[in-house]
């Protein structure tokens, strides 16, 4: 071999190897940029092309936008979910009118069932839109959230059946001090039931106090011992909340709103819901801020379809 024969094999053989280098570099930087656990919005798809993908669209009238991100594709921007803030479920209608606003009645809420199963809804409870916001799973087509406030016994009664009839789990915000004052409220049997057959369980406090106007020493122990209570009574993580009369959030000071954020954190919290304000649209970067739509006693389907942005009844056949 002469000289040059040598010369021509060393850099044939460097050169081998230097492509095999940048090939493994480049296969080890991909790997990276897939990985979920990547730093907030860095390779992450854009909520509205997660939205032009989705199942669901153009199949009816309304589509409502719904995320279904690839497992793994975190939700880095707000995207539209509605979240249900139901209080009552009843058999009839109460005479007071405060009570029948906060009441929906069985035939109603059948109703409302049917229609979301027909339109194409699927309802989820709030850790699976959070593990979807963390990138940890996909959302299925239209997704829901029921949730139910105060925890009073018709929750078991009424709703807690029609739900897994219609194959919906709900997310029940309990005041845990009610439970153990006793009155028109769910006993530990009854919660520890429903979580048993999958119902989401969230801390309301611990007496359903204005968080706004309490001091820090007692929002802390409310936020704490809800959760401790709640979390042993069920063998299940209690990882979200329920703002009471949706403070500070309604007349609290922004200062306010932070520092109970703050101690939400604190206290081990992922989530937090408002009291409203009838907005479809979440937004990962608050998760202490999510938005709820109201549904009152006595409204008719056309509404309930209208306050979710759902297909039209009639259009829908639903
Ligand atoms: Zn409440």
């Amino acid at each position: 071999m002469s000289v040059w024969d040598r010369l021509a094999v060393f850099f044939l053989a460097g050169g081998l190897l230097a492509a095999v280098s940048l090939a493994i570099m480049w296969a080890g930087g991909l790997g990276r940029n897939g990985d979920s656990g990547d730093i907030a919005g860095e390779g992450a798809a854009t909520p509205a092309a997660l939205q032009a993908s989705s199942p669901g669209a153009g199949v009816t009238a309304t589509p409502t936008p719904a995320p279904t991100p690839l497992p793994g594709t975190p939700l880095t921007g707000p995207f539209e979910l509605p979240i249900l803030m139901y209080h009552h479920v009843a058999p009839a209608l109460p005479a007071d009118e405060f009570q029948a606003r906060l009441t929906v009645t069985e035939d109603a809420f059948e109703r409302e069932l049917t229609y979301l199963k027909c339109a194409g809804y699927h309802g989820i409870t709030m850790a699976q839109m959070f593990a979807a916001m963390n990138g940890a799973g996909p959302l299925p087509p239209r997704p829901i959230i029921l949730t139910f406030d105060d925890g009073y016994d018709d929750a078991y009664t009424s709703a807690f059946p029609l739900l897994r009839q219609y194959g919906f789990p709900g997310s029940f915000a309990i005041v845990t001090g009610f439970i153990e004052a006793g009155g028109p409220f769910l006993t530990w049997a009854q919660i520890r039931e429903m979580a048993d057959a999958g119902e989401e369980m969230m801390s309301h406090t611990a007496t359903h106090i204005d968080l706004g106007a309490s001091d820090d020493a007692t929002v802390q122990d409310q936020l704490a011992s809800s959760r401790d209570t709640l979390q042993t009574r069920t063998g299940q993580p209690v990882d979200f909340f329920v703002y009471p009369s949706g403070e500070p959030f309604r007349s609290g000071s922004a200062e306010r709103e932070q520092q109970v954020v703050a101690m939400l954190g604190q206290a081990g919290y992922r989530g937090a819901l408002l009291a409203g304000p009838n907005s479809l649209t979440q937004d990962p970067a608050a998760p202490f801020a999510l938005n709820r739509v109201r549904v009152s006693g006595g409204e008719d389907i056309y509404t309930f379809a209208g306050s979710i942005g759902g297909p039209d009844p009639d259009i829908a056949g639903c």
